[in-house]
């Protein structure tokens, strides 16, 4: 194949890879938009085959990395995709470093001269630093969002913050640019020490940003590391003079920086300070005086009653509901509730869960209407006209907390289910979501609990309703 037909092909695939992107941001057209990434990445896969030098290696790794995937996403729980996303950045950012150590150590069997120019070494440097920060950093998060802390504290859902951490950071920073123009200025024979350098302390530096952020701020990291994992593929495509490889990467590194900002502005936070590390230090600290302080329970047939006597219900759908694998169940109540002519909506908020768009992915596969599906900024104001918000395995985003100066979540946007009728709110136990704080919106006057696990106590809700 002629390289004029290889850019064209990629150039096709670039363009798939926009309409995918397209297609994602919303769900009625995430199918198609799936398909076109699907169509994309053969397209690239196959025409990248047809160029390169050894098809017998790139094969054999396809197949086992295939494979390996394979078996993967046939495991995964939809709870665990977060772990999933933030391990397979971790491979991107190791590609990268992998990829850099490749050329640097033969970059004439990459078409680059010897000594490589500096123009090369600058991307070399960009990519391996980005790809090595991407790698640790990834690392970690995929240790916070599994529950690893037993392992290492560095790996605890709570901040790990030690004394001068911001210094620490900025110094590991000059450290590391100051190896990287060694690295940019050396000789062949010299590169070798201030590029290894160079890779070291990027690593160490990606632990050290993650290990401060606190679980409650866990998706804004994620998606900022599929930002810079992007950036890092981005860089590699300049060392390999590979046109599509660029083109990918930028696509991921901007959509990623885009979420990032979208779910900054979800939960409160400013953008430079999660690109810097280090916050959200207040979240786990935050203790529970759940055990001082009385609600009020009540059973599946209560909340039956309380439902099928509604006119409106807004249903705030949360992790648990993933965890408890209700959305089916739901789906029927709320068949059931609609049948008996009662109005009911289903409230998302951006972080419900533990990845953005987890509680979309949810009810779209239960196959619920996606009119009945309604975001935040578009339902809040209805919560004061409706007569009950039936909360289900959701914590942290109904949390009234948000709106008291002083709390450690103060300012996140929340789905103000407290400013309904009655509330109803079904969980297994007292325990605190995922931000680690309690909830005073259990002990209202006006909220039943319904305790139980979310599938088995809306099934008994249909039961009790039929
Ligand atoms: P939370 O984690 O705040 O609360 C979920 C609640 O569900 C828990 O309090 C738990 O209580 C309950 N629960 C668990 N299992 C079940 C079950 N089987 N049946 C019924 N209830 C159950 O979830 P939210 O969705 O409200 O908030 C999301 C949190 O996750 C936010 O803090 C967000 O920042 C964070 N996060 C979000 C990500 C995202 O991208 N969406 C990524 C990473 C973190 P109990 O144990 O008592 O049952």
């Amino acid at each position: 194949m002629s390289a004029n037909q290889s850019a064209l092909l990629y150039l096709l695939a670039s363009v798939l890879f926009i309409l995918a992107l397209k297609g994602l941001s919303h769900p009625r057209s995430a199918r198609r938009g799936n398909l076109f990434g699907i169509v994309g990445m053969t397209l690239a896969v196959v025409t990248t085959l047809t160029i390169t030098r050894r098809i017998d290696i790139a094969l054999g790794m396809m197949v086992l990395g295939g494979a390996i995937g394979l078996i993967v996403a046939k495991r995964v729980q939809m709870t665990q995709m977060p772990e999933l996303v933030a391990a397979m950045h971790s491979l991107v950012g190791m590609a990268a470093v992998l990829i850099a150590v490749a050329v640097v150590s033969n970059p004439l069997a990459f078409g680059l001269e010897s000594p490589i120019p500096m123009g090369n070494r600058i991307e070399l440097f960009i990519g391996t630093f980005v790809g090595a920060i991407t790698f640790s950093g990834s690392v970690i998060a995929f240790g916070k969002l599994a529950g690893l802390g037993k392992y290492g504290r560095i790996f605890s859902s709570a901040p790990v913050a030690f004394r001068g951490q911001h210094i620490a950071n900025l110094v590991l920073a000059l450290v590391m640019l100051t190896c990287g123009i060694l690295f940019i200025g050396a000789s062949t024979d010299a590169q070798w020490t201030p590029f290894l350098a160079m890779t070291g302390v990027a690593f160490v530096l990606g632990v050290l940003v993650i290990i401060p952020i606190g679980g409650a701020d866990m998706p804004v990291v994620i998606s900022m590391l599929n930002s810079y994992s992007g950036w890092a593929a981005a860089g590699i495509g300049f060392s390999l003079n590979n046109s599509l490889l660029i083109i990918a990467g930028a696509l991921v590194g901007s959509s990623g920086a885009i979420l990032s900002y979208i779910m900054c502005r979800a939960m409160n936070r400013s953008f430079f300070s999660v690109v810097l590390g280090g916050f959200g230090g207040a979240e786990g600290e935050a203790s529970t005086d759940a055990g001082q302080k009385s609600v009020k329970s009540g059973s599946a047939d209560d909340v039956a009653f309380l439902l099928g006597n509604a006119e409106s219900v807004i249903i705030v759908p949360g992790y648990g509901l993933a965890v408890g694998r209700a959305q089916h169940a739901v789906k029927e109540l709320v068949e059931k509730l609609t049948a008996k002519g009662v109005r009911v909506r289903y409230a998302i908020h951006p972080v419900a869960g533990r990845m953005p768009g987890h509680m979309n992915v949810l009810l779209a596969e239960a196959e619920v209407p996606y009119d009945q599906v309604v975001e935040m900024e578009d339902i809040n104001s209805d919560f004061n006209s409706t007569d009950v918000a039936f909360v289900l395995g959701a914590n942290d985003v109904v949390n009234p907390l948000a709106e008291q100066p002083g709390s450690p979540i103060f300012g996140m946007p929340i789905l103000e289910a407290h400013r309904s009728r009655s509330v109803i709110v079904n969980k297994r136990s007292m325990a605190a979501g995922y931000a680690g704080i309690d909830n005073p919106l259990f002990y209202m006057d006006r909220t039943m609990m319904v305790f139980g696990d979310a599938k088995k106590v809306v099934e008994s809700i249909v039961k009790a309703l039929e």
